[in-house]
């Protein structure tokens, strides 16, 4: 089955395709659609299905979108939505996430509750009346310093203590096992299984 996937991240791209080996996974511009939704949404959810409907809309056909970020309690749930440009202007460029991962340790310094969740919400939009949400979160703590050199984002700064290593520690695979979206996918997937009519 081909879907589409409301995004332009290479990295959310490659781990999606990876956990769904049975799906021709596609992205905008393989439609050469330039797609760029706003983002300005209060919550994951809002984003996510935001995102599908709008690419739904464009294409016609089904679509899964996927919002996610990094909240951290002691920053009262930020970056959260605003993962993405996080520490940045409105109108600027995003800084890099080596940039982004400092200035959030530097806040973060003399704190001592370090917990923080990855969250994932995934939305099908099978047509526009057909619409299925899933979200899935991926707990952990921040670290002092940046660990490991795989994933992407936050990766490094975030601890797995059940599995002791930072996200950027662990093979795609692994962290397709434990992670925000690998956790949303499955489920996702399961959803798809039951869903006995796709167009
Ligand atoms: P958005 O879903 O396009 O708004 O972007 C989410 C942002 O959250 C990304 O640009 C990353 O900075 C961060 N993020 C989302 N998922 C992950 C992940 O799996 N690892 C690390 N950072 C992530």
């Amino acid at each position: 089955m081909t879907l589409f996937v409301a995004t332009n991240n290479a990295h959310k791209l490659e781990e999606i395709r990876s956990a769904m080996p049975g799906f021709d996974i596609r992205c905008p511009k393989d439609a050469r659609i330039d797609f760029d939704f706003p983002e300005d949404e209060s919550s994951f959810l809002g984003n996510s299905t935001g995102k599908a409907l709008a690419l739904w809309r464009l294409l016609g056909s089904p679509v899964l979108a996927d919002d996610s970020g990094l909240c951290v309690d002691a920053l009262g749930g930020r970056p959260g939505v605003l993962s993405a440009r996080y520490g940045s202007a409105p109108d600027a460029a995003p800084l890099d996430s080596g940039d982004r991962n400092s200035m959030l340790l530097a806040e973060m310094a003399g704190k001592a509750d370090r917990n923080c969740r990855f969250v994932c919400c995934m939305t099908l939009a099978v047509t526009l009346d057909r619409v299925f949400v899933v979200q899935e979160t991926c707990e952990g703590q921040l670290l002092d310093r940046p660990r490991g050199a795989g994933g992407f984002g936050y990766d490094p700064i975030v601890f797995l203590p059940e599995l002791g290593r930072s996200v950027a520690e662990l093979s795609p695979m692994e962290k397709n096992r434990v992670s925000h979206r690998g956790r949303a996918i499955a489920r996702m997937a399961a959803v798809i299984e039951s869903i006995e009519r796709l167009p």
